[in-house]
């Protein structure tokens, strides 16, 4: 119960791997925000859960993308459970296509999500963070910005520019006692995966040295950690959650 007493905040924290961000840190022992476009039955469902672990839980609904809302959503949560300690920037989309048919649509919304939606996050809970001089960020990029990947010029930017980010932020905000990490996964089974073509799977369970796909408690499992005061000394950082994926 080492994050005991803690709120953390988790963006797209209704399913796949931010709902097992989020149970892990309640178990933890923090209280639990999510943010998420509306409220779902998987929603209510994490909600549930995290109460059954002892621990309180909040919906807030917010499009990630919309920075007025997110400066909204982070008071929000301070008012409603006291304050802010943590926040993972965890909501993702992705629209893949070859760069030279991709739409100037899909380019602007997975960057307006993956990228601006956790600076919007970031420079909200930042203020709260340097006034109580402590908090942990950690922002959920991928394998696929760190060597890019076929089809996903929009989403590989994104998640590279959020490494960029996770480091500048790191710089910006160590002397306040803040620890800002990236999570890089690999392929991770979840309702963004499920809808990949089956060679897509194939393929990266081909390239895993674990021969075994990722769960989304495999990543959770890292956020949590690098949440806790065992991680206090690593900042700035991008740790792969891959099976090997991209030694
Ligand atoms: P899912 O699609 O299963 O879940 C994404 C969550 O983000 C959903 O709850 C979704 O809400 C929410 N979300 C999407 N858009 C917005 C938005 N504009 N504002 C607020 N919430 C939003 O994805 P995963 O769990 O697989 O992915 C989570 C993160 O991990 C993403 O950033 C993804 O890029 C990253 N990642 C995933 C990998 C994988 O293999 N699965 C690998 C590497 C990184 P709603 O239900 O309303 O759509």
């Amino acid at each position: 119960m080492e994050l005991q007493g803690k709120v953390a905040l988790v963006t797209g924290g209704s399913r796949g791997i931010g709902a097992a961000i989020a149970l892990a840190l309640a178990r933890s022992g923090a209280d639990i925000a999510i943010c998420d476009l509306q409220p779902t039955p998987d929603a209510e469902g994490i909600l549930k859960a995290v109460t059954g672990l002892g621990g309180r839980a909040s919906f807030f609904p917010a499009d990630v993308s919309d920075f007025q809302r997110a400066q909204k959503v982070v008071a929000e949560v301070v008012a409603a459970l006291g304050r802010l300690d943590i926040l993972v920037n965890n909501a993702g989309i992705n629209l893949d296509r070859v760069s030279w048919k991709m739409s100037e649509e899909e380019w602007d919304r997975v960057l307006g999500v993956n990228l601006k939606g956790a600076f919007n996050y970031a420079r909200a809970a930042a203020l709260i963070f340097r006034g109580q001089q402590g908090g942990k960020i950690v922002n959920i990029s991928s394998v696929n910005g760190l060597r890019g990947q076929w089809g996903l010029a929009n989403y590989a930017a994104a998640k590279a520019g959020l490494i960029g980010l996770t480091k500048t932020l790191a710089r910006e905000l160590g002397s306040s006692h803040v620890n800002v990490n990236a999570v890089a996964p690999g392929y991770i089974r979840t309702k963004m995966t499920d809808a990949l073509p089956r060679q897509a799977k194939d393929d990266a369970l081909k390239e895993t040295v674990l021969g075994r796909l990722g769960t989304p408690e495999d990543v959770a499992h890292l956020v949590a950690f690098l949440c806790s005061e065992r991680a206090a000394y690593i900042t700035g950082e991008v740790i792969k959650v891959d099976g090997g994926q991209y030694i």
